[in-house]
């Protein structure tokens, strides 16, 4: 960490007058114009479709004295002083080399809301990461209530930071979820604490390499006041930390399945225990909750419970809090969902590992497992997924459209493990995969949903697919 260098913060911004072009309608843009143009700011939007929904919002817009330039994403709107940009562009596009030539700052949906906090406005917990952020941040806001904090769990879990941010409602800290994307356009975001769990290659066609992602992960530690969170177990997020400038006295706090060190938070003897905020850290260590606290008590789960304790612990929430936060807190749906049990066999729907770092965390949480794999790969590979998993499997039923990648891996590397490929990708394809996995698994044996890719090929969403394996398996045991 680049010790010793205090950094600026955000300055006042005067909107007044200023030509601000904000790159997009829908969730993130027009609340932008809006907020912006209540600004004074003179605000064009511009957006590359033109249909009728976009109409619809341009006229909206153009009543309250937003100009709106349709059909046209690519030209720098004369005069720009200023961008705001919605996630879905992409940094390449051209726009932003046209702002990039014109020396004109591009700022996205969190650094807009970062700039628009009022002076009292409540700190930011923020985590980022490839996989376990929203359940990490539900856990961290459950464990900041039951300290009797204001709180809420905010940013890309769906709820707008701009809404948060103008709203009403007054808070304590907020536990913020931030994507790489939301943290490519943040330049002077400076959260109070910030975490990092874990870092693999995953919307490399947005950012453009992993450098590129893994440099805008690394900027939620820019400034941090407190802590850096990041996980031992991976020391791609611990590099980021090293390379990070952050405020004086700021500091390097791991988390670990294993035995912490000084400065971490861990486990031991099925014991979640804190060595970095505690009195005499070098001896002592401070009891936080029990592996069993944590549900579901998966070793990727007690990571992201050691994580979002240390947060919250950088905070200064007693140990008290993080023990009834954790035992209050409940995952969100089609993660590791328990669905049902059928003649000694567990059902688990984890539509949510939609990449491959995921679906391994989640394979690595069972013994003996019928893989439910397949969707859209998203230019991912399968060798090292499948190498690691292979111990686990003892059958596995392919869906979807990309799943001869998912095939062949397997015929390299578990080529005894029973393969059934379902050659369909109509919706009804999951009643089949289940009625298979049915057949191949025996008592004690967990029918897991990890798909490892996207479900866009035969499903609306992964709440969807979710929901499709839940109702097979509700009409197997019909
Ligand atoms: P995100 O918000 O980052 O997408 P979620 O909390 O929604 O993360 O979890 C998404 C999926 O990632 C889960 O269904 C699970 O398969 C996997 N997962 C959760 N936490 C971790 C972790 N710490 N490491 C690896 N995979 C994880």
């Amino acid at each position: 960490m680049g010790s010793g260098k205090v950094t600026t913060g955000s300055a006042p911004f005067d909107f007044q007058g200023k030509h601000v072009t904000v790159a997009g309608l829908g969730v993130s843009g027009i609340p932008a114009a809006r907020a912006l143009h209540a600004r004074g700011a003179l605000v064009t939007v511009v957006n590359d479709g033109d249909d009728a929904r976009s109409r619809e919002q341009a006229e909206a817009l153009e009543a309250l004295g937003i100009t709106v330039r349709l059909g046209d994403g690519a030209t720098l709107p004369e005069g720009t002083e200023l961008i705001v940009t919605t996630p879905g562009w992409q940094p390449g596009k051209p726009l932003f080399q046209a702002a990039a030539e014109a020396g004109v700052p591009v700022w996205g949906d969190v650094e807009l809301a970062w700039r628009l906090r009022g002076p009292d406005a409540a700190p930011w917990l923020a985590v980022t990461g490839t996989n376990g952020k929203t359940t990490t941040v539900r856990m961290l806001a459950a464990i900041l209530e039951a300290a009797g904090l204001r709180t809420a769990a905010v940013g890309n879990i769906g709820v707008s930071l701009l809404d948060v941010v103008l709203g009403e409602e007054t808070y304590d800290v907020l536990a913020v979820e931030l994507s790489s994307y939301q943290l490519h356009w943040a330049p002077s975001l400076r959260a109070h604490s910030a975490a990092v769990l874990n870092l693999a290659p995953d919307h490399l066609d947005w950012h453009g390499s992993m450098e590129a992602y893994a440099a805008d992960k690394g900027r939620i530690y820019a400034g941090n006041q407190v802590a850096c969170v990041y996980n031992v177990a991976d020391k791609a997020t611990e590099d980021l930390v090293r390379e990070a400038d952050v405020e004086e006295g700021c500091r390097a706090i791991g988390f670990t399945l294993g035995t912490p060190g000084p400065s971490q938070l861990g486990v031991v003897d099925g014991i979640l225990v804190d060595r970095a905020f505690v009195e005499n850290r070098q001896k002592n260590a401070q009891e936080l909750a029990e592996v069993s606290d944590v549900q579901p008590p998966a070793p990727h789960n007690i990571a992201n419970a050691l994580a979002a304790a240390a947060l919250a612990r950088a905070f200064g929430v007693p140990a008290q809090a993080v023990r009834d936060g954790l035992r209050s807190f409940r995952p969100d749906a089609h993660r590791i969902e328990h669905v049902a049990d059928l003649d000694g066999v567990a059902y688990v729907d984890d539509s949510k590992a939609t990449n491959t770092h995921a679906a391994q965390a989640s394979l690595a949480a069972y013994e003996s497992i019928v893989w439910i794999a397949g969707g859209l790969a998203k230019g991912a590979t399968f060798d090292e997924l499948v190498a690691a998993s292979a111990k686990h499997l003892r059958a596995v039923v392919l869906i979807g459209a990309d799943r001869a990648l998912i095939r062949e891996a397997l015929a390299r590397h578990a080529p005894e493990v029973p393969v059934v490929d379902l050659d369909r990708t109509d919706t009804g394809a999951m009643l089949q995969a289940v009625t298979e996995a049915k057949r191949l698994a025996v008592a004690g044996d967990t029918v897991l949903l990890a798909p490892a890719c996207a479900s866009m090929d035969m499903f609306t969403n992964y709440n969807q697919r979710g929901d499709a394996f839940a109702t097979a398996v509700g009409e197997l045991r019909a």
